[in-house]
């Protein structure tokens, strides 16, 4: 069994209406994924998360690596990623390039071993796992009062229990926008924030503490990343739990958000912390610690089947008769690629997605959509 070739594609698709959160403007969809092939032509298919480019030039620089080595010694192949790229990129894009290669190793190996993946992460602890609905973005052509409450209430209709929302606009602005939601959605639905890391220390306890009468679920990002201290003082000062980690590489990085105590929640993204080799880690460490793992997932439906896998996987924390809810995060703003680019029998039902038994990750590529946004 050796690997024959490994390729990558740009795909992009510029949206119908752009959008923004606090940091920058979307007005496209831009991703980079991989196919790993082997000499007997069984196929695997990754992503990465990040800069499409950049990744691409990643993934190209690892080809070179695994070449005619056995697809199914995945850690055997990760070490040597890391190993050979280690001095210059123990964060970041180079990572996320890994990423891409180790996600596509583990559908392959389902698919050459004819088991779904969760299989061969250790076995499926649940069939179902609760979705939270990402959406609310910040757009300048219509007024958010208008907008927000209705995408909230849409969300409730499809069935959703759980959503999370963007701030960072400015507290005032936050708050209004947060109260709206929370009116519009009722009390019982979970509500979650996402700053996108927009506030110093002193604002983050501000909008915490304003925040709290709306009974927040957790509240994403609210610093910087680099401030691991300031995180832990505000995890003193609000009794919103406080998630972060989808900026985060390696178990290295979450080494250091868990020992810092930071972080009620991790928030690891599969196909740029490391692949599944790595998430596996993760949580292995994040258990020490006792903390949850509700990972970051953003882009196509091989990024969303490889959360599906990886948390069906997970460990409750804690361990109870009755579980605590294990989510998965779905955006769902405009993205075509994520909506056409693979056939699985993934389906949101009543807010929860059915996780695939079928091999590997569980879905085929859809060629057609492959050639209509392929960019190179
Ligand atoms: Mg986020």
């Amino acid at each position: 069994m050796k690997i024959k070739s490994i390729e990558s594609f740009i795909l992009s698709d510029t949206l119908k209406k752009s959008f923004y959160f606090s940091q920058w403007e979307y007005s496209e969809r831009r991703i980079c994924i991989v196919k790993i092939t082997t000499v007997s032509g069984h196929v695997g298919w990754g992503e990465g998360y990040g800069p499409a480019d950049v990744i691409k030039s990643g993934i190209e620089l690892m080809s070179s690596y695994l070449i005619n080595e056995n697809p199914l010694q995945i850690e055997t192949l990760w070490n040597i990623m890391y190993r050979r790229t280690l001095d210059f990129a123990r964060r970041g894009v180079l990572v996320s390039a890994m990423s891409a290669i180790d996600v596509a190793l583990w559908d392959l190996k389902g698919k050459i071993l004819n088991l779904p993946v969760h299989v061969l992460l250790g076995g499926k602890k649940r069939d179902f796992i609760e979705a939270y609905a990402t959406g609310m973005y910040f757009t300048n052509s219509e007024k958010l009062s208008d907008v927000l409450p209705k995408e909230a209430k849409r969300y409730c209709e499809m069935g959703f229990t759980a959503m999370k929302m963007k701030v960072g606009l400015g507290i005032q602005e936050d708050i209004e926008n947060i109260k709206m939601v929370r009116e519009a959605i009722g009390p019982k639905v979970n509500l979650m924030i996402d700053a996108n890391h927009a506030y110093n220390l002193r604002e983050a306890i501000q909008l915490a503490k304003k925040a709290e009468p709306y009974n927040i679920y957790w509240f994403e990002e609210p610093i910087s990343p680099e401030y691991y201290d300031q995180y832990s003082e505000l995890r003193t000062k609000t009794s919103i739990p406080i998630a972060a980690g989808e900026c985060e590489y390696l178990r290295f990085g979450f080494h250091k958000l868990l020992d810092s105590k930071s972080v009620d929640i991790i928030q690891p993204d599969i196909c740029g912390t490391g692949g599944l080799t790595e998430a596996k880690r993760i949580a292995v460490l994040s258990s020490v610690y006792g903390i949850e793992v509700i990972p970051h997932t953003w882009g196509t439906g091989i990024a969303i089947s490889a959360a599906t896998h990886f948390i069906s996987n997970l460990d409750d924390v804690p361990g109870r008769l009755k579980p605590p809810c294990c989510y998965i995060e779905l955006d769902r703003t405009e993205n075509a690629l994520r909506d056409e680019l693979t056939i699985s029998d993934i389906e949101v039902k009543n807010g929860k997605i059915k996780v695939s038994d079928k091999p590997g990750l569980g879905f085929e590529i859809n060629e057609q959509a492959l050639k209509k946004y392929r960019l190179k």
